[in-house]
This record gives C-alpha cells, sequence and structure tokens, in this order.
C-alpha cells in the first residue's frame, strides 16, 4: 500500500507520527438531505448519540484538565456544556429531523444559521462573539456524527486536522496531547504559527484537501519543516521519520555546543542576539542559551481568551517574572497590539471592523483606550524596579503617538514615584518600524525614541500589500522583495546617522537562511524566537561580515526575487 502525500507550508519546526483527529469547519456547507419518513426514529438516534458523545468528551476534558486551567477556560468548557444540554436547541433540532425530515447535519446547519441571525444581530460584541462557541459546539456534534469512530478517546498523540486554529486554542491542545497540527488554510507568519514555534508545536498550514482527504483515526506524518503530511505512511516513511528525528536530534546535540560561545563573526563582529518571548518557557529558553535579553516580548498573550482585561497586578507579575528571568539583562516588553482581528473575549469590546489590519490596532488602539494603555504602562513601570525593562509601541506611524505614548508615561511615572514605588530612573522607549511610513518618515520622529525595532512581518504586508495571513497572495508575500531590502537599508542608515540602537524582531531575523542578507544590511542586532537562536547564531559564526557588506551594493541593485536567492546562495558559498 503506497502512501498518499500532501504539501502545505511549515510553519513550525519538528515531526510528529500519530492518528488523525479531524476538526470539519462548524460552518461547513451540508447541502438540503431529507431522510425517508421510515428513516426518522434512526436519525434522531445517530443525532442523540452524537450529542451525547460531545457531551462525554466535554466532560472528560474537564476532568483531565481540572486544575491546570485558567478560570477563563473552565467558563468556555461550562458554556458548551451548556449549549449541549440546551432544551431548546435540542427540541428545534428534533422537529426540523421530525417534521421536515432533513438529515441530523442538515438540521444542525439549519438551526446553527438560525441562531446565528440571532447571535449576530446583538449589539453587545461579547454577545455576538459566542457564536464562535455555539459554532464549535455544533462543529463537535458534527464531528461525531460523521467520522469519529467510538473507539478513539482523548487527545493524546494525535494530530489535529482542521480548517485553522485559533492562537488562543494552541496551548489547551498541546495540554490536551495534540502533538501536531495540519490545517488547511493559514499561513507561516500568523500569530498561531509564531505561538506554535514558541510551543514547540509542529504546524503545516495551507495544505490544501487535507479536510477531504484525512478521515478520524488516519495515521499520519506531518512534517512541520518541509510542510509535508504522510497520510497512512509505509513502511519506508517510518524509516524515514525515524531517520529524520534521529537526525534532528544530532543536529539539536551540535548546536548544544554553541550554547555557551559568543554569536561573533569569523571577522570578529559581534551580533547581538536578542530573543522573542511570549512565555515562561520562552524566557528560560531565552536565558539558558544565552540571549542578550528580550527584544520584544508580545503581551497580547496575557489578554487572549478571556473575557475581562487582566488587571494592574496580574500585569505587573507577568513582567516583573520576565525581567527576573532574564537576570540584569535588557527586557524589551513590547505594549499591546491588539487589533479588532484578535480582540474577541478580550474583554476589550470592539466593533467589528472591515479591515482590521488597516484599523484600530497597536498604538492607535491604547491612545483610544487610555484606562487600557495606563493599567499596562503603570505595570511596566513598576516591572522597571526590577531590572532593566524598555518599552516598545507597536504600529507607530507618526510622531504624534509617540509624543502621546511618552506624555503618559512620564505622567505615570511621577504618580507612581509619588505613592512609593521604585522605578528604574530612565525606561527606554522605543518605536517598531512596521509601518512603512515610519520607516520612511523615520527621521521625523527619530529623536522621540530610545531605540527601533524593525517588525518585518508587518511592514512586508504593508509595503507589498499582501496580508500576512491569507493564503492566496504567500506569493506575494515575501521579505525577497527589492523594496523592503531597500527600506531595511535606509532604516539602518537612518538609524546609524541618529545614533539610535536598531533591532529586527520580524520572523526573518529567526531564519538562518536570512542572516547573511541582514548582516549585509548593515544589521547587526537581532531579535528571535529561542528555537533558532543557536542556528541563527551558526550562521553567524560561519560569517564574515567585512565580506558581505562589501556585497551589499550589488544585493540592493537587484531587480527580482530570483536575483536575490541567488545573491543569498553566493554569499553563502
Ligand atoms: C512584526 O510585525 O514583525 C512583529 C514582530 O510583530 P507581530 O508579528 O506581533 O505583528
Ligand atoms: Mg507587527
Amino acid at each position: 500500500m503506497s502512501a498518499l502525500r500532501l504539501q502545505g507550508h511549515g510553519a513550525s519546526r519538528g515531526s510528529a507520527l500519530g492518528r488523525a483527529r479531524v476538526r470539519l469547519p462548524p460552518t461547513q456547507d451540508v447541502g438540503e438531505k431529507r431522510i425517508a419518513a421510515n428513516a426518522v426514529d434512526a436519525e434522531l438516534q445517530r443525532l442523540h448519540q452524537a450529542i451525547e458523545a460531545a457531551r462525554t468528551e466535554m466532560r472528560e476534558l474537564r476532568q483531565r484538565l481540572q486544575g491546570a486551567l485558567p478560570a477563563e477556560v473552565g467558563e468556555f468548557l461550562d458554556l458548551h456544556a451548556m449549549l449541549l444540554d440546551d432544551p431548546e436547541l435540542l427540541f428545534a433540532l428534533d422537529e426540523l429531523i421530525r417534521s421536515h425530515r432533513y438529515s441530523a447535519a442538515y438540521a444542525l446547519r439549519v438551526q446553527r444559521d438560525k441562531l446565528a441571525q440571532v447571535f449576530e444581530g446583538m449589539e453587545d460584541d461579547y454577545l455576538k462573539s459566542r457564536l464562535d462557541d455555539l459554532d464549535h459546539v455544533i462543529g463537535r456534534i458534527n464531528a461525531f456524527l460523521h467520522k469519529r469512530p467510538a473507539s478513539v478517546k482523548g487527545l493524546a498523540g494525535e494530530i489535529l486536522v482542521c480548517e485553522n486554529v485559533a492562537p488562543s486554542e494552541l496551548a489547551q491542545l498541546q495540554a490536551q496531547g495534540v502533538v501536531g497540527i495540519v490545517s488547511s488554510a493559514g499561513s507561516p507568519l500568523s500569530h498561531s504559527a509564531i505561538l506554535a514555534r514558541s510551543l514547540h508545536l509542529p504546524l503545516v498550514v495551507a495544505a490544501s484537501g487535507v479536510l477531504h482527504r484525512i478521515n478520524d483515526g488516519d495515521v499520519l506524518i506531518v512534517d512541520g519543516g518541509s510542510g509535508e503530511v504522510v497520510l497512512d505512511p509505509a513502511a519506508d516513511d517510518l524509516r524515514q521519520y525515524r531517520q529524520r528525528l534521529r537526525e534532528l536530534a544530532r543536529e539539536q546535540r551540535e548546536l548544544g555546543h554553541l550554547r555557551s560561545k559568543p554569536s561573533r563573526t569569523l571577522d570578529g563582529a559581534d551580533i547581538t542576539l536578542l530573543a522573542n518571548a511570549e512565555s515562561r518557557e520562552d524566557v528560560a529558553q531565552a536565558h539558558a542559551l544565552g540571549a542578550h535579553g528580550l527584544g520584544l516580548y508580545r503581551t497580547e498573550f496575557l489578554f487572549l481568551q478571556r473575557n475581562a482585561l487582566p488587571d494592574e497586578e496580574e500585569q505587573f507579575h507577568s513582567y516583573r517574572d520576565a525581567v527576573l528571568g532574564m537576570s540584569g539583562r535588557p527586557v524589551t516588553i513590547r505594549i499591546l497590539d491588539l487589533g479588532a482581528d484578535k480582540a474577541d473575549r478580550t474583554g476589550l469590546a470592539l466593533g467589528s471592523e472591515e479591515n482590521p489590519a488597516l484599523g484600530l490596532r497597536g498604538i492607535r488602539l491604547l491612545l483610544a483606550r487610555p484606562k487600557v494603555a495606563d493599567t499596562q504602562l503603570r505595570a511596566l513601570l513598576r516591572a522597571s524596579g526590577y531590572g532593566p525593562v524598555r518599552i516598545l509601541v507597536p504600529m507607530v506611524s507618526t510622531r504624534e503617538e509617540v509624543l502621546a505614548i511618552k506624555r503618559r508615561i512620564v505622567k505615570l511615572a511621577g504618580i507612581l514615584r509619588a505613592e512609593g514605588h521604585a522605578l528604574a530612573e530612565h525606561v527606554p522607549v522605543g518605536a517598531m518600524i512596521e509601518v512603512p511610513a515610519a520607516a520612511l518618515a523615520l527621521d521625523s520622529f527619530i529623536d522621540q525614541v530610545d531605540f527601533l525595532s524593525i517588525g518585518t512581518n508587518d511592514l512586508v504586508q504593508y509595503l507589498l500589500a499582501a496580508d500576512r495571513n491569507n493564503e492566496a497572495v504567500s506569493e506575494l508575500y515575501s521579505p525577497l522583495h527589492p523594496a523592503l531590502l531597500r527600506l531595511l537599508a535606509q532604516v539602518v542608515e537612518t538609524a546609524r546617522a541618529h545614533g539610535v540602537p536598531l533591532s529586527v524582531c520580524g520572523e526573518i531575523a529567526g531564519d538562518a537562511r536570512m542572516t547573511p542578507l541582514l548582516l549585509a544590511l548593515g544589521l547587526t542586532e537581532l531579535s528571535l524566537h529561542p528555537a533558532t537562536l543557536l542556528e541563527v547564531r551558526r550562521a553567524i559564526r560561519e560569517s564574515r561580515l567585512a565580506d558581505l557588506r562589501a556585497l551589499a551594493p550589488k544585493l540592493l541593485a537587484l531587480r527580482d526575487r530570483r536575483g536575490i536567492e541567488r545573491w543569498m546562495i553566493q554569499a553563502t558559498t
């Protein structure tokens, strides 16, 4: 029997072997289907069994995670259990099957759409977002109705196959034992992908066709590096999988020797390697690998998957622990970068925006919600009493934004000192360069910042007008574009002329293939996830900075991606 190979994009490295658990999109179109009059009872029974199976699953999940769950996640589970017991919902489903002779799946679809209309008509954004919960519950009933053999229990050792996975559910999935994820949509630059890398959870995205081809219980091999998904692996595939695990282990061992080595080029230039972090584990790993500090601590994750905003104390503890975790090395904490695309369930009631990437996100949102900003800034300033903290401002596009947030910081620092808190004498404030306007007109506000960090993930999407989450334009969404390279060179030059420290914290900083290119452009500080820190250190140690700098003019004159790729090959040989 030969295996079937499906191809997606590798989004979080690592290989996984496991049984598939298919999660169909809850709103998947189920065509109208009617059943024969004598099949009604059997269909009702099928539906009731599926609902009961979904209830049992929910109960077991709750028990398994007892004590390990934040209260808010527990609340979601309660809500899901309540929906499964809702007499009105159950009665309506039975009625649709009985009187209209709909199939159970179609009855679910009809009832879901009816309720969706009610939810969508609600004024309250929080209530509106309950539609996700309804969809989740209906999706689970559907899964039991269709595919799932009763013998498959739990998620341990399973590979989730789904349409998309939200950043907020990743940690929970991993805690439930999921060993890998394959999604039919999504992009390697999405926040889910970034978080999956942080959790070391293999992830393949944009693997079209997986939802049709893969069934519950199928055995899969997932390679989060190459993006390959092997369905029903043959003996050869299993051998290759084991071989790959051995290679990965060997590479990790080899890289392990670089833990205590400097990030120094062959010609003696020291490059600063900072870490991107989202969790305590990331901080611990960054410390262990000798990162020079944290270059980007994303605070959004503290705000996700909950109904109320974290208060000052909770935030303070979290930031202080990151500072203590780095024992004296600088910790750059980015203030909240949420927008309508990520803010649901955070307690930040935002109206839905047609185009959230261009909407009220990052610094714009914080200036529009001064209370939210002040709570976070107070917590951050208090954390500065425990070690060097730097405040990083996301999505800056104007000088006024920088001035406005700095005014708030100065005012709050005064209040906190008066309250008796011990703050650092000076808390540096820096700007993310991720909006082309900020890059192009950097000299218009550079006198107001202590440091800069280029967020290439967003800079690429805004510069090339290519959504970082949209698979349809993923070919276009690439840092290997002459416009990006020229803009980076311009930012490097402006920062150098003004003596302002500059780093890159987008995902390209953690891609060792990009290291020679970034060094050639004059970047000397990179901030990256600890998972690839040693690979990038190795790439630095194999580079000769002077040679790369000499190749920069040629790089900047290139006109297309192929040319840039050829330059990259030439630069490393
Ligand atoms: C970026 O845009 O490059 C960045 C680092 O921020 P995020 O990925 O969180 O938007
Ligand atoms: Mg960004």
